[in-house]
């Protein structure tokens, strides 16, 4: 029987609990591995929900595999570049670092550290809808291997990157740029490898020759070379779109193959005569989809202004980074010297029991740009575990955390802000 698009299917079923714990975190990204982490060294059982088979989000699943700087090295990012890159680690908190590091190594690396804090993650599990008491998100319904199942929690953390357990626990939603709704564009970023001898450019039939760098997706050459391996990270395609529409994703995952083989090609042809293409991940990267609606919205004024927040929970200076939405080839990037991000953008409006964090919090397009980078989605997840902890130690909603305590707790875990 056909089905058209515009129907509706009813879906009422009763749901197996499958396991409950105190925080239930969904989305296994730099959020959602820092909240984690933090909330189980609270003293808290927590589980972590993964659609894919493997941690890390966007910094190993979309290949990203550089970490850039945010002039504040501290908490579990801190930790974990002491653990993963000891060489870069800077010794205050104060100077920046921009790593690339092994995305396989890692993942591999996050896969350990989750297990010896004893966080149960469920890899190929998806969620699939919040379940709700009145306001209050009690859980979720998710996708599993075998089949849906239902996890409870007295907190839910959305580590999602796209807000979904908010958008459908009833959170209002905004996308991209305010004049029209256009987001950051999707990139599938690869590695070439140096084999030491020429090569013979490859181009699939169907693909594009690209004669000059004005041709190029991104109309510029963007790529790190690593000389201690040989391996190039190429950074260079571009498709226009919403990750987080399906029309949008499908084409981009075609497209931006289809474009990773013609930057490979010209790469070949142009200064890369001995490089193979060595890795391309299972799906393209989705810089920026959904933000929440939260009791603080950040702002560009906030960033530019180099803001300070008595509730702050992350600081970052990386720069303003937009890469065009529209199409265009350009990327508007401007300096950033350094700012607070407040607990109350984690904050939903409207729904207790959840926070969002990552690069879904409650900010503008233009302060997403530049709150949005790994070490920053780490640092909000970290305060978001703990904050977690915190609302179910002394029995308060999330909005109610007080901050003394929350900070407590931060600087417990080896965070500090910079004055
Ligand atoms: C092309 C590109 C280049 C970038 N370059 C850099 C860079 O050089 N340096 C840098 O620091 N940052 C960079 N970034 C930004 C950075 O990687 C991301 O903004 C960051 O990873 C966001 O972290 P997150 O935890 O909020 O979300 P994500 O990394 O998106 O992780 C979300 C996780 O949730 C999971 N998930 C999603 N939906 C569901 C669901 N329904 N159920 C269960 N799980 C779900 C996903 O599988 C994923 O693991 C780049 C991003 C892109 C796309």
């Amino acid at each position: 029987m056909a089905v058209s698009i515009h129907s509706s299917v009813p879906l009422q079923c009763a749901v197996e609990v499958y396991d409950e714990a105190d925080i239930v975190v969904v989305g296994g990204g730099p959020a959602g591995t820092a909240a984690a982490i933090s909330g189980a060294r609270c003293g808290k059982k927590v589980v972590l929900l993964e659609h894919s088979g493997q941690l890390g989000g966007m910094g190993t699943l979309g290949n990203v595999s550089v970490f850039m700087g945010v002039g504040n090295v501290t908490g579990i990012y801190r930790e974990m570049v002491s653990e993963v890159l000891p060489d870069h680690l800077p010794q205050s908190h104060e100077g920046s670092i921009w790593p690339q590091y092994s995305p396989f190594e890692l993942r591999h690396y996050l896969n350990t550290k989750l297990e010896r804090e004893a966080i149960k993650v469920y890899y190929h599990t998806s969620f699939v809808a919040a379940a709700m008491e009145g306001d209050t998100v009690t859980g979720v319904i998710a996708n599993t291997r075998q089949g849906l199942k239902a996890f409870l929690g007295r907190t839910v953390l959305d580590c999602t990157g796209d807000a979904r357990v908010a958008q459908d626990a009833g959170v209002p939603i905004r996308t991209g740029r305010s004049e029209d709704g256009l987001t950051q564009p999707m990139t599938l970023m690869f590695m070439m490898q140096n084999t030491g001898k020429p090569v013979k450019p490859y181009l699939p039939d169907d693909c594009y020759y690209y004669e000059t760098v004005d041709e190029l997706p991104q109309g510029r050459n963007l790529y790190w070379e690593r000389n201690d391996n040989g391996t190039l990270l190429v950074n260079m395609t571009r498709v226009k779109g919403n990750g987080a529409m399906i029309e949008d994703i499908n084409f981009a995952e075609k497209e931006s193959l289809r474009q990773v083989f013609s930057v490979a090609n010209y790469l070949q042809r142009n200064g890369f005569e001995t490089y193979v293409l060595s890795h391309v991940p299972g799906q393209v990267g989705v810089r920026e989809t959904n933000q929440i609606e939260g009791l603080y919205t950040l702002t560009e004024n906030d960033v530019t202004g180099g803001r300070r927040f008595e509730d702050v929970v992350a600081q970052t200076n990386y720069e303003i980074d937009i890469h065009s939405p529209d199409g265009r080839k350009g990327t508007d990037e401007r300096h950033v010297s350094g700012y607070d991000i407040p607990y109350r953008c984690m904050i939903p409006i409207s729904v207790k029991g959840l926070l969002v964090a990552g690069r879904s919090i409650s900010a503008t397009h233009v302060a997403m740009s530049s709150m949005r980078i790994q070490a920053t989605c780490y640092a909000l997840g970290q305060a978001a575990g703990i904050a977690a902890a915190c609302a179910i130690d002394d029995g308060v909603d999330l909005a109610q955390v007080p901050i003394s305590r929350l900070h407590e707790r931060m600087q417990e875990q080896g965070v500090k802000f910079l004055k």
